[in-house]
């Protein structure tokens, strides 16, 4: 049992100890479900550009509100989906840029 748990950890990767910053244009961005998100902030610690932040607490009035990416500085090496899906609760799914741009309406450099 213990192992299994140990090789869940091993697939998601290491947490992050030294911020990086976008260099170019990500090919994916990572989205949160904010529905399905359960604002426990596994996720947080696995970005390696920190753009991963809590929903400011007034938006839904709830006491633990989901987490939200700030999308620009997003690289989208998906290491915070692994976190999610393997470790918490399967809320962030990976978008081709051009796709998220042509939903969302915003645009990414
Ligand atoms: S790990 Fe998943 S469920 Fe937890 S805060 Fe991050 S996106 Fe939400
Ligand atoms: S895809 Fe990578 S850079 Fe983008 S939010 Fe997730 S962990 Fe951060």
């Amino acid at each position: 049992m213990a192992a299994k748990v140990i090789d869940r950890y091993k697939n998601v990767g290491n947490v992050v100890e030294e911020f990086t910053k976008k260099k170019r244009r990500p090919r994916q961005m990572a989205v949160v479900d904010e529905d399905n998100c359960t604002g426990c902030r596994i996720c947080i610690p696995f970005c390696p550009v920190d753009c991963i932040e809590v929903v400011p607490v007034e938006k839904y009035g709830i006491p633990i509100p989901p987490v939200q990416i700030r999308f620009n500085e997003c690289i989208g090496c998906s290491l915070c989906e692994r976190a999610c899906t393997d470790l918490a609760w399967d809320a962030i799914r990976m978008i081709d840029t051009t796709v998220f741009e042509e939903v969302y309406g915003i645009p990414i450099d």
